[in-house]
């Protein structure tokens, strides 16, 4: 066990939490603050084959008795941590601007709340479950949800604490036991969640966390065969990677993955309300899975957008994300950083349009100015391809019919978002536009219990309310035949 690091005031154990114990590893990987990149926070122990192999045992030694409690005895243990993450939220909402960058005010008065908010709305969802019981055929019939075993949670660095939080409790509500595996450019949230997973008192080997590099410590458990279920948010090549091992083990297997989402406003619209939401893309430096980066306007208002898009956009302030002026936060990592310069140095070099940006805020810092592109062509790789950085693209409509075709021309299809003000165009559009979740004249806004998930390559299945619970369990019909028990 390594000694715990000091963080700005907070205490950061940099070892994995295995069987109810910090455990660590011969080796470490560095994180960083995207903010300043000359502050390194912390040597996390980086795991290996042998971390994924006692993390596979230890999940799938505890899961008997896991599995054998009520759904609300499991819940009771959800509700204390959800408990000690409120207790916490200062704590929480530090580390995770330090060290994924994001902006500390809305780190602290939502993203936090909401992953405590993840862990009661299973608490609560498994327990008021009733099983569905019919008769057909002579049969009484009942669909039983039974827990799969351990779970792998991957989980990726642009949102550490509000994604794994949103995935290992419904698992965990289910039956199963979790390990989870943070992304390892942003694992600290992770690690004070496994100090209040102890404090809660789970029993040793339910909730389990482990930190590593993808190839690596991800490729080891992924491979497991005592895993029984692989939920993963992240990238479309590492899905592909992922679906490889998962197949071979014959493991159901969920993949919440990357957007080019439409952001369509119609001349009907509150032109100034979808400027304001186009400009706010940029707020987390662009790096949200369901971020519209395809503004497609209304020929007939394309200028009035664009002025009020602009001002807004000129409103916006790069700086220490701890500062309560800050409105965009800085990319993660350099390596990110040059990513997105490519996107934007090809599109010039293919004779796209960069109306705005398109270079560093300031030489050695890893902010990008907010970037605004016309395509040359709806093909432009930065129309087709997520940059997950500050930079949008803006095309204009001359027809309904347009405007849907431009939503619906990539490969991806995670959600949508439409400004109008007719109902029926609300209806109409919002049905039409391809996305696991189309917003109207809103953005955001999620209702725990709905499905969320993506079409085309942006996923395979779906998460949230009982979607998930279902995807963590073995369903098992079973079937009586009437009459012949008393
Ligand atoms: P990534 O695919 O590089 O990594 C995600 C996770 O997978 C990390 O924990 C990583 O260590 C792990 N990993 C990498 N290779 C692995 C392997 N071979 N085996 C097992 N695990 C492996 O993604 P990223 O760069 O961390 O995240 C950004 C991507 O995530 C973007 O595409 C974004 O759109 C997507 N995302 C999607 C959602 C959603 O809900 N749909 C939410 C947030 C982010």
């Amino acid at each position: 066990m390594r000694e715990r690091i000091d963080i700005a005031g907070i205490s950061i154990s940099p070892d994995h939490f295995i069987g109810g114990k910090r455990v660590s590893s011969p080796y470490t990987f560095e994180t960083r603050c995207p903010f300043d990149w000359s502050w390194k926070l912390a040597d996390m122990a980086r795991g290996t084959v042998t971390t994924a192999a006692l993390a596979a045992q230890a999940a799938t030694d505890a899961f008997p008795a896991w599995a054998a409690l009520t759904t609300a005895e499991r819940g009771a243990y959800l509700h204390r941590l959800a408990d000690l993450i409120e207790a916490n939220v200062e704590k929480l909402a530090l580390i995770e601007c330090l060290d994924m960058g994001m902006v500390l005010e809305s780190l602290r008065l939502r993203v936090i709340l909401r992953g405590a908010a993840n862990f009661r709305n299973y608490a609560d969802l498994a327990s008021e479950h009733q099983e569905r019981v019919w008769s057909s055929r002579g049969t009484a019939n009942r669909v039983i949800r039974m827990p799969a075993g351990p779970a792998l949670i991957i989980t990726p660095w642009n949102a550490p604490f509000m994604l794994s939080t949103w995935k290992c409790a419904p698992a965990l509500a289910a039956g199963n036991t979790v390990i989870l595996k943070p992304a390892d450019w942003s694992p600290l949230s992770a690690s004070l969640l496994a100090d209040l997973i102890d404090e809660a008192g789970f029993p040793a080997g339910v909730f389990n966390i482990v930190q590593g590099l993808g190839a690596e410590l991800g490729n080891a458990l992924t491979s497991d065969p005592r895993i029984k279920r692989i939920s993963f948010t992240g990238s479309v090549p590492t899905a592909r990677v992922i679906g490889k091992a998962a197949a071979e083990n014959i493991v159901p297997f969920t993949a919440e993955l990357g957007g080019k989402s439409p952001l369509l406003v119609f001349a009907d619209a509150d032109i100034d309300a979808a400027a304001k939401k186009a400009a706010g893309q940029y707020d987390d430096s662009g790096q949200v899975c369901m971020a519209g980066t395809r503004i497609i306007v209304e020929e007939s208002v394309r200028e009035e957008f664009l002025a009020k898009f602009h001002a807004y956009t000129d409103a916006h302030v790069m700086g220490d994300s701890r500062d309560g002026a800050t409105t965009m936060s800085a990319l993660i990592h350099p390596v990110h950083v040059s990513r997105v310069l490519g996107f934007i140095d090809r599109a010039r070099a293919a004779g796209d349009t960069i109306v705005r940006g398109g270079k560093l805020w300031k030489e050695g810092a890893n902010w990008i100015e907010p970037t605004l592109i016309v395509p040359k062509s709806n093909d432009s790789e930065v129309v087709q391809n997520e940059v997950f950085g500050p930079v949008l693209t803006f095309q204009t409509f001359a027809s309904e019919a347009e405007g849907i075709a431009l939503a619906n021309s990539t490969a991806f299809g995670l959600s949508g978002m439409v400004y109008t003000g007719s109902a029926e165009r609300a209806e109409r559009v919002g049905r039409a536009v391809r996305g696991g979740t189309v917003w109207v004249n809103t953005f955001l806004v999620r209702d725990l219990t709905a499905p969320f998930g993506g079409i085309g390559i942006s996923g395979i299945g779906r998460e949230g309310g009982d979607y998930a619970l279902d995807f963590h369990s073995d369903l098992k019909t079973l079937q009586i035949l009437e009459g012949s028990v008393s």
